[in-house]
């Protein structure tokens, strides 16, 4: 008899690691060598973390040895408590933070404490994966919203709006976006508060790439424009700092949290549940979170991130049948192809046959739920070198399958 998955995961699907990323590990072993461009993960391409975190995880792993406090250790979040402050985050106490193995897995429990079957949820087109998978996983109904590309990537207010019905529970928002690179406009993120509050949604914020910002962009936390609506933000180290593999993050529950006693008890529950995040790393996070902040010198016009996200960029809009949005933020582009210009059928087929044709690995715009087939995306983070081969290889493929 066959060992069947469970149900509840049929048509869950993580693309960023899915069956492509497999063939691009099988043509590694076969002795071929693959340009990944797939996954937003800087330390192995030489953005490492800041010394002074690492340097903390070594000093203190004799004193974290056993569990922490279920939330997380108390100057990890009273950190977190003061970054509030320094936002103008306002109303959140020290048991409104809880600290997880990464973004990742409190994504997940944000949504398993919330949701009872068919709940709703708004969640942008494209977004980061997870948010739709975490939705659908914990018995709720992913509704996309779209963000317009004709807008530099902004949600689309209208259609937000209407996808609104008495099930809709909550908002997701992904600011810096992960895979647009878009920021919000402040008068975009005013509007959705706005929207959230007069239909009573909770917010989740997912600001990962909040420091993560190119060409003066400023980022607006949503959290300081509500009042009487709960708003959730997600932060941590795997991108501001570096430090994927270390698996910090946090989450701040903020706003109208005297509407939300049993939501705060399921987040409780099951934070427990799962003993406590991993404790080495929560020692970094007071450092991380302080002081001076090596990001910045990256994402000057002068850093190694901004020159290599201008470099993609140009190289791209420079190939015709190719256009793309400049990022503002994070570590992704995300361009649109022409398929009248290309024999190829969509954005799938380009992923693959780039792959085994060029042995270059990016993602396509279906896996991240964006609801047209024509879009991938790609990390700019390897060195200069590798990407201008990269790009050369992307290049070559595009000519052998021009049409006009
Ligand atoms: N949220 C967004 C928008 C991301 O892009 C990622 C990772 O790429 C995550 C969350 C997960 O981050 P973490 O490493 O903290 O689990």
């Amino acid at each position: 008899m066959e060992f069947q998955k469970s149900q509840r995961l049929n048509h869950l699907k993580y693309d960023i690691r899915g069956p492509v990323y497999e063939k691009a590990q099988e043509l590694e072993s076969q002795g071929y060598k693959v340009i990944n461009l797939n996954i937003g993960n800087p330390a192995p391409f030489g953005f490492d973390a800041p010394d002074e975190i690492v340097h903390d995880i070594i000093m203190n792993i004799r004193n974290a040895q056993g569990y922490s406090d279920s939330r997380g250790l108390f100057a990890a979040r009273k950190a977190v408590m003061h970054y509030t402050q320094t936002q103008g985050i306002p109303n959140v106490e020290i048991n409104d933070i809880f600290i997880g193995n990464g973004v990742s897995e409190l994504i997940l429990l944000s949504m398993q404490a919330l949701l009872d079957t068919g709940d709703e949820i708004l969640v942008p087109s494209p977004d980061y994966p997870l948010w739709t998978t975490s939705i659908a996983l914990s018995g709720g109904k992913p509704v996309h919203y779209i963000c317009d590309e004709a807008a530099d990537w902004n949600p689309d207010l209208d259609d937000l709006e209407s996808k609104i019905t008495p099930r809709t529970k909550g908002i997701v928002l992904i600011n810096p976006n992960n895979p647009t690179g878009a920021v919000y406009e402040k008068d975009v993120v005013e509007r959705i508060a706005r929207l959230a509050e007069a239909h009573g949604l909770i917010i989740f914020s997912d600001e990962i790439y909040d420091r993560i910002l190119y060409d003066g962009a400023v980022h607006y936390p949503i959290a300081t424009m509500v009042e009487e609506t709960l708003c959730v933000t997600f932060g941590g180290l795997s991108k501001n700092y570096r430090a994927a593999g270390f698996r910090g993050g946090w989450m701040i529950v903020s706003g109208a949290k005297h509407r939300a006693k049993s939501y705060l008890e399921g987040l409780l529950l099951l934070a427990s549940l799962r003993l406590c995040a991993n404790v080495p790393t929560q020692y970094a996070i007071q450092t991380a979170l302080g002081g001076y902040q090596s990001i910045k010198d990256l994402v000057l016009p002068t850093g190694r991130l901004h020159k290599q996200m201008n470099l993609i960029y140009d190289r791209l809009v420079s190939i015709p049948g190719i256009s793309c949005v400049k990022p503002k933020g994070a570590l992704y582009l995300f361009p649109k192809i022409d398929l009248t210009a290309f024999d190829f059928k969509d954005d799938g087929d380009f992923v693959y046959d780039l792959l085994s044709e060029q042995k270059v690995l990016v993602v396509a715009g279906t896996g991240f739920n964006y609801i047209h087939n024509d879009h991938f995306r790609i990390v700019f983070l390897p060195t200069a070198d590798e990407l201008n081969q990269a790009m050369d290889r992307i290049e070559n493929f595009l000519e052998s399958r021009r049409l006009v």
